[in-house]
């Protein structure tokens, strides 16, 4: 077997965190390399304790190693001063779990669950030894593929990756396979890449985009179409009907050194119907899709039997909508190994669903971080953004931790939305001074919250993706006004000192808007930035925003063109050949309602608005309770016990973002 161990381990004592590079954790497997397999590099590129927990990766991981054609390892960054001394040594990048270079991997695949680790996807691909550019590529070379939320727009990376997998990641990672198994049969002779590239578009769900070509009138996108005749003209994406049918991971990885959500994952359902229109990860993964409860019960026994967590995070994008929800969390206490206290996460619980049965409940077990998610300041504000969460909901629910024991408590907000306005904007001050006032009626002086606001991204397959998103300087106009607002001497002077404000950097959300609703032009920016040394962009300390303009002046990218600029309805956008299911006249519709103030209720307790999510999977929605929750709230995206609201996808999970200036 080949590995750089050896090399490797001798570097380990000059690096921060060796215990990124070792691999062993429970759960890790160790694959013997046969010639007549596919071999995959599943890389996450993002640090070890980022990239670690994510479930999308370990569920392929486990997948794609039960099968006899194929093994699986990880791979996943490696931070600044381990690259360096790799490429000082000329080492590669390479697996995790045997230490092998990743270029002898028949697939790297990476999970894009951000738009700032593009640079990183390039630094990963030079580092394995392969050409970054996929038309530089030889038969030889490792197939660069990519899953991921950010797949529903992968223009930007088009010169880069030779196929990217849209929707779920289950069922396709065996059909690729087997076309690259059949592919090395052949003996990978010369011209051949070009062979396998085309059998792989016209695996349902495939995107290649070399097969690809973009046509423009002047600045303008005409068209994304296909130069061969097998490469469909629109390519859906997949979606794995019966959650039922892949229990995974059933292995999930235990690390030997601190990752972000630390805890037992299970995943109890996908999808979302509540229509919060800012919100990519709920319109792309429809339709809903359940997990039996009876499933989900063995998966956290078996899970916490074997790992040993106490905490169990059941994930989804609105925890309490799972039909089975009280069952579950009320059976994952009772079975408790030795009776010992395990802690039950609802990451993405509604609001309204708080009560303080649930926060006696959960305190039961274990106190930890509390994040409620309003998203924006005022009731206007939330109805564009169609989060029609009440204030009266969310003190009841802030007043409910307050009453159980919590002192503390986090709020999340979005600032720079379409309409709003410098009284929606402070609005968001008023509603964490308000929150500071009732937590003190039960803990005196004691009570705190902590307002954490992000700078809105506008995203493909939303009905904002035809928003012109807010300037830097209009970002930090805003965030200028809450400091200001929750300033001493400013508002209620007592309650303020209980605020603490942090907010995401502006100049990191301009990249991810730009990457965001990016075309194929931005290729060479992305490149030349990757070139001047600029990595791990969503680490507020290597962040490089110089670079980035440089870049965009250099090759003449406009700024105010793709990111700050209305798009207009008839405009072709850079995601038009890719469909997430959803049509796009019931977005524009519902772009139409959120200017005019009017929200849209869940589909579940309506008729169906024909978004075209459910057409061709016979799936009707299972309704958590018979009627709508009392005053019309359907608002999402609490986070119990720690931990960011966590959607589930292909390859992944997303990260909570670590770009934050305070
Ligand atoms: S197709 Fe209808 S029922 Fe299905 S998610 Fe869309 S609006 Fe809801």
């Amino acid at each position: 077997m080949t590995t750089i161990w050896p090399e490797l381990e001798l570097l380990l004592a000059k690096v921060q965190k060796p215990a990124r590079y070792i691999g062993l954790e429970d759960g890790s497997q160790r694959p013997h390399h046969d010639q007549r397999q596919v071999g995959w590099l599943l890389v996450y590129p993002d640090a070890y304790e980022i990239g670690l927990p994510n479930q999308g990766l370990q569920i392929l991981y486990e997948i794609l190693n039960e099968r006899d054609d194929a093994l699986a390892e990880r791979a996943y960054a490696p931070w600044t001063d381990l690259e360096s001394l790799l490429r000082a040594r000329r080492l590669p990048l390479f697996s995790l779990d045997t230490h092998r270079p990743a270029a002898e991997f028949d697939v790297i695949a990476f999970n894009l669950s951000a738009e700032l680790v593009y640079t990183n996807v390039l630094n990963c691909i030079d580092l394995a030894g392969v050409p970054v550019r996929s038309a530089e590529r030889r038969p030889e070379h490792p197939l660069i593929g990519a899953g991921g939320h950010c797949t529903y727009n992968p223009e930007p990376l088009a010169d880069f990756l030779d196929f990217v997998v849209l929707g779920d990641g289950e069922e396709v990672v065996s059909e690729i396979t087997e076309v690259i198994r059949d592919w090395k049969a052949g003996g990978r002779t010369e011209g051949s890449r070009q062979h396998v590239l085309r059998a792989l578009a016209r695996i349902p769900g495939v995107y290649v985009p070399s097969l690809y070509e973009a046509t423009y009138d002047g600045t303008a996108l005409v068209a994304v179409e296909p130069t061969v005749s097998d490469a469909p003209a629109l390519i859906d994406k997949r979606t794995v009907a019966d959650l039922a049918d892949w229990p995974y991971p059933r292995r999930q990885l235990v690390p030997l050194t601190e990752v972000v959500h630390d805890r037992l994952n299970v995943e109890v359902f996908r999808g979302c119907t509540r229509g919060c229109r800012f919100c990519q990860a709920g319109m792309i993964t429809r339709p809903v899709r359940e997990r039996p409860a009876e499933q989900v019960r063995h998966m956290v026994s078996e899970g916490i039997r074997r790992t040993g967590y106490d905490e169990v995070a059941l994930t989804s994008l609105s925890s309490a909508d799972f039909s089975g929800i009280e069952k579950v969390v009320a059976g994952t206490i009772a079975d408790a190994p030795n009776g010992n206290a395990v802690t039950v996460s609802l990451p993405s619980l509604r609001v309204d669903a708080f009560t303080v049965g649930i926060a006696a409940e959960i305190q039961k077990a274990r106190r930890t971080g509390l994040t409620f998610a309003p998203e924006a300041g005022t009731w206007r504000m939330r109805q564009v953004i169609n989060k029609l969460i009440r204030e009266e909901d969310l003190y009841a629910a802030v007043e409910s931790a307050y009453s159980q024991g919590w002192r503390r408590m986090k709020l999340y907000f979005l600032t720079g939305l379409p309409t709003e306005t410098d009284d929606d904007t402070l609005g968001i001050a008023e509603l964490g001074r308000n929150c500071v006032e009732i937590g003190r009626r039960y803990h005196k002086g004691n009570a705190s919250v902590t307002v954490s606001v992000g700078g809105f991204v506008p995203k493909p397959f939303t009905p904002f993706q035809w928003f012109g998103q807010n300037t830097v300087a209009e970002l930090q106009r805003k965030i200028g006004l809450l400091r200001d607002d929750l300033g001493r001497g400013k508002g209620r002077p007592s309650a303020n000192r209980g605020v603490q404000l942090k907010w995401h950097d502006p100049k990191a959300t301009f990249v991810e808007g730009l990457m965001s609703r990016g075309d194929r032009r931005l290729g060479p920016v992305i490149e030349q930035v990757w070139r001047e040394g600029g990595v791990f962009q969503e680490w507020s300390e290597l962040f490089a925003h110089d670079l980035w303009v440089k870049a965009m002046a250099d090759h003449g990218v406009s700024i105010d063109w793709y990111v700050y600029r209305h798009r207009t309805e008839g405009e072709v956008l850079p995601w038009d050949h890719l469909s997430a299911g959803l049509h796009k006249d019931f977005l524009w519709h519902d772009w139409r309602d959120a200017l005019a103030e009017v929200g849209l209720p869940d589909c579940r307790w309506t008729p169906c608005y024909d978004c075209g999510a459910c057409t061709g999977y016979g799936i009707e929605h299972i309704v958590a309770s018979a009627t709508p929750p009392a005053g019309g709230s359907q608002g999402t995206g609490q986070d119990l016990l720690g931990g960011g609201a966590v959607p589930v996808t292909l390859l992944g999970r997303k990260p909570e973002p670590v770009v934050a200036a305070s």
